[in-house]
């Protein structure tokens, strides 16, 4: 770790520390979604009936084809992070799903915990990942998810410096290992009534992909994305993330 890391973590732990957060205080503000104190984030505006579905470690050509079709028969678009090291070996299915009008996000290279990751490996996990799908796509890629949540101020100020709007959430459950849809649309629906009551949008998060390989079967979060959206098309409305203006409130 270099000194200014080392700096750079300190200063977390001082804003941790004056906001009366002592044990755990900077896992708090490294990990938790919801956490402004290392630097904002786009969760979710005050839009309560607003849903955007996002998916997570993809591309993966196991499942993610299957999504495609699935929110097709919907109509909804989506947005999904993808990882760079992913997309470079299936830049088919990244234009594909562009194509489909979905939004396409940063999730990094290689998924490590940027919260505890070298400076110049957290700039060169960004801007590698940028630039190629950039490449594949010739759009700008505008949006960025911290795998784990994992960040702390340099890596939230060398997004912005890519041109890149953090993006949190407010609405996941663990359905990269829970195998049985039911329960993860269960607790997604809970979490999506609840945020509903409270005139809040919904920023959900599910995984279309694993980030050890490429591959994972990921059908139970397929089958509790069908079940949200069977159960929100009529009364949600489903938006991808740029719908949200970063300068939105984003207290989750
Ligand atoms: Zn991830």
């Amino acid at each position: 770790m270099t000194s200014q890391e080392a700096i750079d973590i300190y200063a977390g732990l001082g804003a941790c520390a004056a906001l009366g957060l002592a044990a755990g205080g900077f896992a708090y503000c490294a990990m938790k979604p919801q956490s402004q104190v290392f630097g904002r984030t786009l969760i979710a505006p005050d839009a309560p009936g607003e849903l955007a579905l996002t998916f997570d470690d993809g591309p993966n050509p196991a499942c993610t084809p299957r999504l495609l079709d699935l929110l097709a028969s919907h109509q909804v678009q989506a947005t999904f992070f993808m990882i760079g090291g992913f997309g470079e070996r299936e830049p088919e299915l990244v234009r594909r799903v562009a194509s489909a009008g979905h939004l396409i996000g940063n999730h990094t290279w290689s998924h490590p915990n940027l919260a505890l990751t070298a400076a110049r490996q957290v700039e060169e996990e960004l801007r590698r990942t940028s630039e190629t799908l950039e490449q594949i796509l010739g759009t700008a890629v505008r949006y960025f998810r911290p795998p784990f949540g994992g960040r702390r101020p340099f890596v939230l100020r060398t997004a912005r410096n890519l041109g890149l709007t953090p993006v949190t959430w407010n609405a996941m459950t663990n359905d990269w290992e829970e195998p049985v849809a039911n329960a993860i649309a269960g607790r997604l629906t809970r979490m999506v009534d609840r945020l509903t009551e409270r005139g809040r949008a919904a920023n959900i998060v599910l995984h279309d992909g694993g980030h050890r390989m490429l591959g994972t079967d990921r059908n139970p979060s397929m089958n509790a994305a069908s079940q949200l959206l069977d159960r929100y098309s009529a009364t949600h409305r489903f938006v991808t993330l740029d719908a949200w203006s970063s300068e939105a409130p984003s207290l989750g």
